[in-house]
Order: C-alpha cells, then structure tokens, then sequence
C-alpha cells in the first residue's frame, strides 16, 4: 500500500486561492509513489473536488454529522460530503475534540455514519504535552482508540500529538515508532482487521523532516495542516516518500 499524504486545509481557502492550490499540486505531481488527499473547507470541496478528478488526488471533509439529513443548522453530513466528491473525512481531529467538546462516543458514531455514507474515515489521536510529561501517552491514545473507533471500523489513524500541531515541535524519530507501534497493537487486539489500516503521523511535518518521519516502521502516510497550504512545501511532502 503506497503512503498516503493527506493536506488539512482547516479552515482556509477562499475561491481563487484554493483553486489556485489544488491547480498547482494537480500540475506538480509528477509518478507520485503516494496516494494524495486534499481536504479543503467544505465551502471549497465541491469545487476543489471538480479540479482534481481524474488525476488521482482524492479530496475529503474535515468533520460530519452522525445524521444523513435533517435540523441540524450548520452541520454537514457524510452524504453531503460524499454527494460533494469526498472519498475521506477526518473525524475527531483534536481541534474538533477541543473546540467542539467533541468526545471519543461522538466520533466513534460520525466513524459509523461516515462508513455508512461509503467514507474512508480518518480518525485522529494523541495526547497532550502534559500527558506525555506524565508518561500518560499510551493510556490516553490506547482510551481515545478503544472509544473512538466501532467494532466494525475499517478506515485510516491519524497519530497527532496536540502539542505538536502546528508549534514545529516534533517527537523524536523513536517516540513516533514506539507510538505507531503501540497504535498497530490496540488495532490488532480490538479490530478483525487491524493488522491492515494505515496509521499516518501528523503534528508539523515539513519538507525538511518528512523524509525520516516518512521513513519509519508502522507510519503509513502523513496528515499535514500549516504545509499543506503551500503548494511547493505539500509537493516536496509527497516526493519525500
Ligand atoms: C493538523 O492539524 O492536522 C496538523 C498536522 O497540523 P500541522 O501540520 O500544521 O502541525
């Protein structure tokens, strides 16, 4: 299975710059020996989905609704995200954990109506610094993995550090082995397939370290924010591989 390198917009892109962003990966993505993901704002994705098809890059939401419809002012659903060209949505990413109150039971039910809606989720994970300092790091992640994830869950892990998201702060090269490894035994012991999913690093990964993170036992890929919306920065993500 070939890495995959999927760029979290957040909650950035206008029109023109995000045209302008996807237009630019599009056309510098030359025999890439990875799987590319865009996950643009949802105000973008319909759009951002239209100008990469057919060239391999896949597109995804950055949340969703455990509904398909419905009074849910504001909310987007996974239909939604589908009907918009999205093959992935990333679910309880840490900034949706923190800002939203989103707890693991929330997206363990946004995991299951994402799969419903034919969605690869990808489901984020990880401690705080001050659990890390606690040396909590395993409990934290193996609890967050155990309640966030369905007995039937098929789908992608994100590993993301909340200390390490968007500070330039990294964990070592063996911290991120020893975690991905610890992530792959959970997965193994809970789920029927664990043995296969991917489990992708993210927390400030850049041109200058994504080799090495790239490089390690168990990491499948990489979730990126702040890089992925610098077009060169994203590309040479990808050429890391
Ligand atoms: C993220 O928020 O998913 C992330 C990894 O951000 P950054 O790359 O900016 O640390």
């Amino acid at each position: 299975m070939r890495p995959l390198i999927a760029g979290n917009w957040k909650m950035n892109g206008l029109t023109e710059p995000s045209a302008a962003l996807a237009l630019a990966i599009r056309h510098g993505l030359a025999d890439a020996g990875a799987e590319v993901l865009l996950c643009p704002p949802a105000t973008q994705l319909a759009a951002v989905s239209a100008l990469v098809e057919g060239s391999g890059i896949a597109t995804g939401g950055q949340d969703c609704h455990t509904r398909d419809s419905g009074a849910h002012t504001g909310d987007i659903s996974p239909v939604m995200l589908a009907d918009a060209g999205a093959r992935y949505v990333i679910l309880g990413h840490s900034e949706r954990r923190q800002d939203h109150g989103e707890t693991s039971a929330i997206v363990a039910a946004k995991v299951s109506a994402a799969m419903k809606a034919g969605l690869i989720p990808i489901v984020c994970v990880g401690e705080t610094e001050s659990d890390r300092s606690a040396g909590e790091q395993e409990t934290v992640v193996g609890s967050q993995i155990t309640e966030s994830l369905p007995s039937d869950f098929t789908g992608i892990i994100a590993y993301e550090p909340i200390w390490a998201i968007g500070t330039g702060k990294v964990p070592t090269s063996a911290d991120i082995a020893a975690m991905h490894a610890f992530i792959r035994g959970e997965l193994i012991r809970d789920q029927a397939e664990g043995v296969g999913f991917r489990i992708l690093y993210g927390g400030s990964v850049k041109p200058g370290n994504a080799a090495e993170i790239l490089g390690l036992p168990d990491v499948g890929g990489a979730l990126v924010g702040g890089a992925s919306l610098i077009a060169e920065d994203f590309l040479a993500i990808i050429r890391a591989v």
